[in-house]
């Protein structure tokens, strides 16, 4: 079973989310919302 989360960039649900970094805030969201931001990086 596959468990999903919700980006909180746009609300959808997907299996992996990225850490990214928009408008000062470190959120959790899809691949395609991490183009509005800049990538969180990892450490
Ligand atoms: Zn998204």
């Amino acid at each position: 079973m596959m468990t999903t989360s919700e980006c909180t960039c746009c609300g959808k649900d997907y299996p992996k989310l990225s850490p990214a970094k928009i408008e000062g805030a470190l959120i959790e969201v899809c691949d395609r919302c991490t183009k509005f931001g800049a990538k969180a990086e990892l450490s």
